[in-house]
Order: structure tokens, then sequence, then C-alpha cells
């Protein structure tokens, strides 16, 4: 697509953000004979995985599959796709939306479908092996890992939560507190531990022991390596929300973040404008994304549909 075309005329919908979130609603807007548009930066969030688990009838697929399978369905129906950053909006009769390569795009109604960026904790070797033996989630590897020796790395004490959790895959999790002190733990934490059967091991971890490219140890800085082959951690969701902060749209802070207040479909504060996926939340899992994509997109189709018809008895 050339910049030519992409200033020429405006579109229906045009949606940021190709994952999940954002192929989801474009094929329903595509299929409702919108014109629509996404513009995509191509990094998706479960990249690093090479397996997305969880998804009923796509479970185990590699993530970059389900993409390319998903830009496949949306092109069927005519709808469009530049890889390409939104980098500034603004609000006026339309939506204009300035792309990173130079130009921008009207649109009438906006989908922003931008997911969130995981934040590592600092430990060094942690960032490297995310998403193969460093992990986050138990529900989306849990089960590849089943029954192996787990670390749990602290980054606060509601890693207590995770280590609880985890131990549903593993009876063998040890608890690496980090820079949490003991006395953070509620004597209710320390017994549910100890009936989960986890060790805590107090004091900094200072690194992981990868041998032959696979975890196998946790060293805490007294030089003690503990035998592990998987940590979870818990990254710092930043929720990719800049642009519905530019359009002014309400947001809500949470502990995980800052994410904007939206009715059931999505509809954020701002009228016209929809939002999807992580972008909405840290919790949402591909198929979360895929459904939120749906409803944004079916809410946005009935929104034009009566906007025409309006302007239409109007005329
Ligand atoms: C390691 C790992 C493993 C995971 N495994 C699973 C799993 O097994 N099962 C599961 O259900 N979930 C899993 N998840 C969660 C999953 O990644 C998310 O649920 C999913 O990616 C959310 O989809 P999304 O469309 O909201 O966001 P994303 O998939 O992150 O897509 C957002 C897209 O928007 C683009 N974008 C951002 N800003 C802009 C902009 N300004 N302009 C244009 N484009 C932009 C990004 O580049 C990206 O391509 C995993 C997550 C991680 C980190």
């Amino acid at each position: 697509m050339t910049e030519q075309d992409l200033n020429d005329g405006r579109y229906d919908v045009v949606v940021v953000g190709g994952g999940a979130a954002g192929l989801s609603a474009a094929l329903v807007l595509g299929r409702a004979r919108h014109r629509t548009l996404v513009v995509d930066a191509g990094e998706p969030r479960n990249a690093p995985s090479a397996h997305m688990q969880g998804y009923l009838s796509r479970d185990g697929m590699p993530p970059a599959e389900f993409l390319a399978l998903g830009r496949e369905e949306i092109a069927r129906y005519g709808v469009e796709l530049v890889r390409d950053r939104v980098t500034d909006v603004a609000r006026g009769e339309d939506f204009t939306l300035t792309l990173e390569r130079g130009g921008g795009v009207r649109a009438r109604r906006i989908v922003v479908a931008t997911g969130l960026k995981d934040e590592m904790p600092d430990v060094p070797g942690v960032a490297e092996r995310f998403g193969r033996d460093v992990l986050h989630c138990p529900f989306c590897h849990g089960w590849e890992v089943r029954d192996e020796p787990f670390g749990v790395l602290a980054s606060s004490p509601a890693g207590v939560h995770q280590a609880l959790m985890v131990s549903r895959w593993s009876k063998d999790v040890t608890f690496f507190l980090h820079r949490v002190a003991e006395e953070e733990l509620s004597d209710l934490d320390l017994r549910r531990l100890a009936a989960a059967g986890v060790d805590v091991v107090p004091g900094e971890v200072a690194g992981l022991v990868v041998e032959d490219d696979r975890l196998t140890g946790v060293r805490t800085a007294d030089g003690t390596v503990h035998s592990r082959s998987v940590v979870f951690v818990a990254p710092r969701p930043v929720p990719q929300t800049g642009l519905l902060e530019r359009l002014g749209a309400e947001m809500d802070e949470t502990p995980f973040g800052t994410y904007p207040v939206v009715d059931p479909n999505g509809l954020t504060s701002v009228p016209g404008v929809w939002a999807a996926g992580n972008a909405i939340g840290f919790t949402e899992q591909v198929v979360h994304a895929a459904s939120g994509g749906y409803r944004a997109a079916t809410a946005i189709v009935g929104d034009l549909r009566m906007a025409d018809l309006d302007a239409a008895l109007g005329a």
C-alpha cells in the first residue's frame, strides 16, 4: 500500500493493532462490508512463545501461525492491513491517525487493540529466556512443564499468589523472596505456602544458571545454586494505551497498569472509540482478546448503521 493509497479517502474503521483482538474485530467488520484498515506494528505480546495454549481448536498452534491465518481470513473480505505504527490520533469530524512511516489515515470509528508490553524483572538472564523456561502464566505453559522443579521469583508480596497457583502444576516449588522481606508475608501466606509444600528461600536472586541453552538453576546472592528447570516471574504489565490517553479517554488506574474505562462491548468514554484485548486488561488471554474484538466490531456495525440512517433521515 502506498502513502497515496493511505491518504485516499477515509475508512469506516481503522483498527490499531493486528493481534488476536484487532484481527478478530477486522474479520467481523470486513464481513459486514465496512471499509476497514488494520495498522499493525507486528509485535504481538506472545511472540516469545513457540506455542499458544488454551484456545479451543487451536491449542498448541504457534502464535505466528495463528496470526498469519487471521490475516489471510481478513484479506478474503477486502480488509486492508499495513505494517506500521500509529503514532498519534486526533478527533474531529473523523479521526485522523498519523503513521510512523509518514502520512495519515482518516476513519469514522477506531478500535484500539494495541495490547501490552511485559517489563521484565531486573535479574540477569530473565528477559532473554522469557517464554521458554522463564514463564509468567501457568494457564499458558503450566501443562507443558508439569512436575518439573519450579522456581517462583517474587517481585512483591503478591508473588505468594503465583507460588500457590503454580503448585497445582508441580509439587516441587521454591519461592524466591528476592527483594521481598519475609516480614511482608502474612501469617496466612506462610501457612498456605507450607500447606502447598512450597519452600521459601529468602535473599536476593543474583541470576539464572543456564547450560546448553537450558535453565538449570537459580543463583542467590550468597552463591548458592538452587537446581530449577523453570522459573515463574511476574512481569510488570505496561498497557499500550497512549493513543487512548491522547484522545482523553477516561482511564482507570489498577495495580496492574492503567486501562480505559469501557462498556461490555469495549466502547471507551470517547464516542467512536472502542478498545479490546490486553489494551483493556492484563488478564485478557488470546480467546478473550478475539472475543473482545468481535464484540467491539458488532457494536461498531450497529453504531455506523444508525448514524447512516439518521443522516439519511436528516437529509
Ligand atoms: C510469553 C507469553 C505467552 C503467552 N501464552 C499464551 C497462551 O498460551 N494462551 C493465551 O491465551 N495467551 C497467552 N499469552 C497472552 C497473549 O499474548 C495475549 O492474550 C494476546 O497477545 C492479547 O492479544 P491482543 O490482540 O490484545 O494484543 P497483541 O497480541 O499484543 O497484539 C497487539 C498488536 O498491536 C500492535 N501495536 C501496538 N501499538 C501499536 C500502534 N501504536 N500502532 C500499530 N500497532 C500497534 C503490536 O505491535 C501488536 O502486533 C501469552 C503471553 C506471553 C507474554
